[in-house]
């Protein structure tokens, strides 16, 4: 038995918007003394070349050739995680879903990274809508892990978490995230803040760890996550890991 190792389930490869290879992501994965996911978009409606079930097919084939967890990062907003037969969907490790575009009240869809926000859409209107697309989610996606769950447009990364984000609609996200299942993602690159974290961590909810790595000095590196989930005393094999807590892909069904 091997010392336990951090898993970062979320990184991205040339396949999609990243810069390294996926044998890159592997050799920076060694590195660190992390065990390496790649979790290409595979979405219509993002920078990615898994963009169709045929490219899915590929993407699989090449991960294939490396010792590396298979996962994918899913839009929800986008309908290509609606088509993935089950033959195929057992090829992933793991899945995670995004809220790259949210539903506003009047239905229209709003991308997440948008520079500004209309006039009429408050602060408090767009974390009301974040939070209803979280719970569509969670109701709607079998994926394992919802990534970046504190994602906003950058106006609203001006404003303190604490403030941004009410009590009620964080009891919201943690109970939509206990009723599916989903892990919390730890992310990197968009850190949660930590009463977030601590709330989902005390209802139950599974956290993972994630880089969202798309550079070298990024890939992999999961040592803040890690850091926050050992602060709130999560015990480290109770980091979410396909292979050691199963993956609702079947990936590792009998
Ligand atoms: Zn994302
Ligand atoms: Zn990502």
């Amino acid at each position: 038995m091997t010392a336990w190792q951090p898993t970062d389930c979320h990184a991205h490869s040339t396949h999609s918007d990243g810069a390294l290879t996926v044998a890159e992501v592997v050799a920076v994965a060694a590195s660190l003394g992390t065990r390496p996911s790649v979790t290409d978009h595979v979405s219509r409606d993002a920078p990615t070349n898994v963009n169709s079930l045929v490219a899915v097919e590929h993407y699989l084939d090449d991960l294939d050739r490396y010792p590396v967890l298979r996962g994918g990062e899913f839009c929800w907003h986008d309908a290509l995680w609606r088509e993935i037969p089950p033959s195929t969907l057992r090829r992933f490790t793991h899945r995670l879903g995004s809220l790259h575009s949210i539903r506003l009240a009047d239905g229209q869809f709003f991308r997440a990274f948008a520079l500004e926000l209309p006039p009429s859409l408050t602060a408090g209107a767009y974390m009301e809508a974040h939070v209803a697309s979280l719970e569509a989610l969670a109701n709607e996606m079998p994926v394992d892990i919802l990534a970046h769950p504190t994602l906003v447009p950058p106006p609203l990364r001006q404003i303190d978490p604490h403030d941004l984000w009410t009590e009620q609609q964080e009891a919201r996200a943690v109970t939509a995230l206990t009723q599916s299942g989903i892990a919390f993602e730890i992310s990197a690159r968009y850190p949660p803040h930590e009463r977030l974290v601590r709330r989902a961590a005390a209802a139950g909810v599974r956290l993972a760890l994630g880089s969202d790595g798309h550079r070298h000095d990024q890939v992999a590196n999961v040592s803040e996550p890690l850091a926050m989930a050992r602060r709130l005393g999560i015990p480290d094999d109770a980091l979410y890991d396909p292979e050691r807590h199963g993956s609702r892909t079947g990936a590792f069904d009998g």
